[in-house]
């Protein structure tokens, strides 16, 4: 029987810092992958958009960048930030505007302590720690509103403003509610600060209450942020799927990663749930100046969002065997050294890459 070899057009963004290095090794990784399955095509298109561009030109995105991604399956991006300019600048230089451009309205992040990680929680493995972050990731703290008077004096007074629709929310409660649903234990929490903040974070509550009855099967709850961090150090088992805001998920996921083992190996894709425009799948962690160019960096969360997004893109048996592959490299000990082992980014990525060749 002739099967169709699919090509996706991917867009590789590396970025800044050990985002370079990370992305390089899990394209590697993607292209073997592609050969040994024989059953798809990845055309990569690399686009240099850093920090080292911003201070050559002035910008990270040239005119028209934006378009020009709408025309792939899925981007590919690694990290963007540098000691010589300020985080606000790259992060509202690269990669706000292209998840909000893009209408990447959530933003999933999958926690589990892997095999042969350990978390820094006392007897904690991985039944006990499986957890799925939603985040919005279109507005609330990060709307971008706000501003500031009489800067660079005494009389300096800045706001930022924190906007939320009953549209950005329930998309995103939506999403949180099907997922849930989507997992054995069909279970939801809901994050807010809804006694302090008396307006947005009580629309959440709101909308949480309206669309519960619509998920008979999800049982759910609500925590307010400061109660949540507690909550997953002392009692991981008691959460599943996860929903929070920007600002609160963003917090959260950090919190959630480094319980898992490592910031190093966690996950996120952006996601545009309509398929609109494409999706974007980036590790967690951020460009690490203090050990970018040393070869050290942890690729694992890179891996696991290159199988985020072959999952995302449809090609299911691809991604299981990447993760099945990550996996067993972890468990054998073959690990960086900020999840207590002594190999470096290469090492981890060609022990990846042979027993992918093992299996397949
Ligand atoms: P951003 O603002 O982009 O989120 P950040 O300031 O939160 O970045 P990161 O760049 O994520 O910071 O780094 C936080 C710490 O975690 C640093 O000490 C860094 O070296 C370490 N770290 C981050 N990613 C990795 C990785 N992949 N492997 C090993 N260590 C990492
Ligand atoms: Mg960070």
């Amino acid at each position: 029987m002739n099967s169709v070899r699919k090509t996706y057009r991917i867009a590789s963004i590396p970025g800044d810092g050990i985002g370079v290095e990370v992305t390089e090794q899990a394209i590697r990784v993607l292209k073997r992958l592609e050969q040994l399955l024989g059953t798809f095509t990845l055309d990569f298109h690399n686009y240099d958009w850093s920090s080292e561009r911003y201070q050559k030109t002035g910008e990270y995105i040239p005119a028209g960048g934006l378009e020009s991604l709408k025309n792939h399956d899925a981007i590919f991006f690694g990290a963007v930030g540098s000691p010589d300019v300020a985080d606000h600048i790259s992060l509202w230089g690269l990669i706000l505007p292209i998840r909000k451009m893009l209408g990447q309205y959530v933003n999933v992040r999958p926690i589990r302590v892997l095999p042969g990680l350990s978390s820094p929680l006392k007897n904690c493995n991985t039944e006990d720690l499986d957890w799925v972050m939603i985040r919005e990731n279109s507005e609330g703290e990060y709307a971008g509103q706000g501003g500031i008077t009489h800067e660079k004096t005494e009389y300096a007074i800045a706001n930022d403003i924190a906007v939320f629709t009953r549209r950005g929310i329930e998309r995103t409660m939506r999403f949180a509610f099907e997922t849930a649903a989507s997992r054995p234990r069909k279970h939801l929490t809901m994050v807010t600060k809804s006694n302090a903040q008396r307006y947005g974070m009580v629309l959440w509550d709101n909308v949480f209450n309206e669309l519960a009855p619509q998920y008979p099967e999800v049982k759910t709850d609500k925590m307010l942020v400061d109660a949540m961090t507690v909550r997953m150090v002392l009692n991981p088992p008691s959460l599943d799927t996860i929903v929070a805001t920007n600002l609160h998920g963003d917090i959260l996921s950090d919190l959630a990663a480094a319980l898992a083992g490592s910031i190093g190996v966690a996950p996120s894709s952006n996601l545009n749930p309509t398929r609109r425009f494409p999706s974007m799948f980036e590790p967690i962690h951020g460009s690490a100046p203090d050990i970018a160019g040393r070869g050290v960096a942890n690729p694992v969360g890179t891996f696991w969002c290159a199988a985020e997004m072959l999952a995302w893109l449809g090609e299911a048996k691809a991604s299981q065997s990447l993760m099945e592959a990550v996996e067993c490299v972890c468990a054998g000990g073959i690990k960086t050294k900020d999840v207590q082992g002594t190999a470096n980014t290469l090492e981890v990525t060609e022990a990846v890459i042979r027993m992918l060749e093992m299996d397949l």
